[in-house]
């Protein structure tokens, strides 16, 4: 019941090859088991986006393995692994990565849609996850008729939408205001209360308090893990998770 929903092992991923090499991440091993937000911090170019792409079978380790629901994604076919990315995996990027010719709505019910749920069906779950973010008021509107914020509310209702058990968000909240990138954090958390494993990489302390664990990223290694125990919670409580709803 409780088995990690994502196991990362050893994985490691270099770029290139010979003299040109890069070592984006060096065996970095971590699971993440459902009810949990596990924050990724570290400086730019230290591997986080890398971590999350390949937790979400966008791009394969070099090395280690990566399993999703206890099924190494290795041994899935490339259909199967995008069936698995599609049921199970909820990704807002770091840069919205909007469908341009689909409105607001039709982007977040695309990955229902896919999944077989009816259009109408999907229609109303979109409905509800625009919502949720504030954003009724722009639904039929298209990618490039949103501000960067605009698009960012919609790139969370679409990688929230559907109760995916494996949430993979890259800095989702940059281009939003406080207030509002504290309320989509409280979404994220709120998914993973009812049971979701979350990766939520974030440059901000306060973000990172509404994590159960914050892992530090240095040089493509895992610097530092803390858990965000009661005692941390307490001084995290001004920062965030002592607020949420
Ligand atoms: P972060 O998200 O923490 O800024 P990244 O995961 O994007 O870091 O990058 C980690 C390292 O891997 C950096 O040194 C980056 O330049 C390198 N890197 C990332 N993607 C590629 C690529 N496609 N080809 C070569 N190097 C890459
Ligand atoms: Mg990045």
């Amino acid at each position: 019941m409780n088995e990690p929903i994502l196991t990362m092992q050893q994985v490691g991923r270099v770029h290139g090859d010979g003299h040109t090499a890069v070592t984006a991440l060096a065996e970095v091993s971590l699971e993440v088991r459902p009810g949990e937000l596990v924050a990724v911090t570290g400086r730019s170019g230290s591997g986080k986006s890398t971590l999350l792409n390949i937790a979400g079978g966008l791009d394969r380790p070099t090395s280690g393995s990566v399993a999703v629901d206890g099924v190494d994604l290795a041994r899935h076919s490339t259909t199967q692994l995008a069936e698995v990315r599609r049921r199970r995996i909820g990704v807002v990027f770091q840069h919205g990565n909007l469908l341009p010719t689909l409105s607001a709505i039709e982007n977040i019910a695309l990955p229902l849609e896919l999944d077989g749920v009816s259009p109408k069906q999907a229609k109303q779950a979109a409905v509800e996850a625009l919502e949720s973010v504030g954003g009724a008021a722009f639904a039929e509107r298209f990618p490039d008729e949103l501000s960067g914020g605009e698009q960012q509310r919609v790139a969370i209702a679409r990688g929230l939408i559907g109760d995916r058990g494996l949430l993979l968000a890259d800095e989702p909240t940059g281009a939003l205001d406080e207030v509002t990138g504290e309320r989509m954090l409280a979404l994220l958390r709120a998914a993973c209360d009812r049971g979701a494993a979350a990766l939520l990489v974030t440059h901000d302390p306060a973000q990172a308090a509404w994590a159960d664990r914050v892992v530090r990223l240095r040089d493509g290694v895992i610097g530092s893990v803390v858990e965000n125990t009661a005692t941390v919670e307490s001084s995290a409580t001004v920062a965030g998770r002592g607020d949420r709803p």
